[in-house]
């Protein structure tokens, strides 16, 4: 199987390396497919700036020439994507970007309830009663199954990141999260098994267990993804990562080019 790793962040968002930084160390590291995706975030139709942690605008096209440079030297195959920031009312302007005939394979991810980051700070979740945690996760669901219904997007970016800091809802969300898989299913979306997870206060990756198998009843193909923001991380517990998967049932896991998905077997 060659190792693949799809979700990195790199100095053209949040990521602390250079695309070429990353294409060396996953050289080193023995990944075979590198894709970046770095962070698409814009508040409306032809916004001219993004927060400072989200490609800027006046970026955009560096960040394709700059990627097809490193592809151009590069010994191992090399992949764009974008991890489009989900928020109310987006699919209106994501639409062209997503369907930018450039890109390789574009994930959808919900950081944002309304204007609320839910994985950025811990004090957030703190200062909630049990009823706003509840609310809080009810409504991140519900924009994971609004971004799948979109239909732009082929990768669903570690779907259950509400549960980062560890502060979890008192009522049961499996409706919800079943009609979030759904949506997920329909659309013909690839699940990522988010390998960053594991070293936050949840301590599981993206997603859990439960949702992992519920994916799998599903017949939702996925892919592992380390979430690196740093190039030393870019195939962080992969080995887990498809240990874990096959424990779940998983027999292949899906590849990107071109818009177009393949199947390899996990098998080493
Ligand atoms: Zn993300
Ligand atoms: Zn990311």
């Amino acid at each position: 199987m060659k190792r693949a790793s799809y979700h990195n962040h790199t100095v053209f968002s949040d990521g602390a390396d250079t695309p070429a930084d990353f294409m060396r160390q996953a050289v080193a590291q023995g990944i075979e497919i590198l894709g970046f995706s770095d962070h698409y975030y814009r508040e409306g139709p032809g916004a001219q700036t993004a927060p400072e942690w989200a490609l800027q605008p006046r970026l955009d096209e560096r960040y394709f020439e700059n990627i097809a440079e490193v592809a151009a030297h590069a010994p191992i195959e090399i992949r764009v994507g974008l991890e489009f920031d989900w928020l109310d009312g987006s699919a209106a302007w994501y639409e062209a970007p997503a369907k930018d005939p450039r890109l390789d394979y574009a994930i959808g991810s919900v950081h944002f309830v309304g204007k609320q980051s839910i994985d950025t700070d811990r004090a957030f979740w703190g200062s909630l009663s049990p009823e706003e945690v509840n609310e809080t996760h009810r409504r991140y669901w519900l924009a994971v199954r609004d971004m799948a219904e979109s239909r732009l997007f082929d990768i669903a970016g570690h779907i259950d990141l509400c549960k980062k800091f560890a502060f979890y809802p008192s009522e049961d969300l499996t409706p919800i999260i079943r009609d979030a898989l759904d949506a997920v299913k329909a659309a013909d979306m690839v699940v990522e098994l988010n390998t960053s997870g594991w070293a936050k206060d949840c301590r599981e990756c993206y997603p859990s267990d439960a949702i992992l198998r519920a994916c799998f009843h599903r017949e939702i193909p996925v892919t592992v993804s380390a979430d690196a923001h740093r190039a030393a991380f870019v195939c962080a517990n992969f080995s887990r990562a498809y240990d874990h998967l096959a424990r779940a049932g998983y027999r292949e896991i899906a590849r990107f080019r071109g818009r177009e998905r393949f199947f390899e077997s996990l098998e080493p």
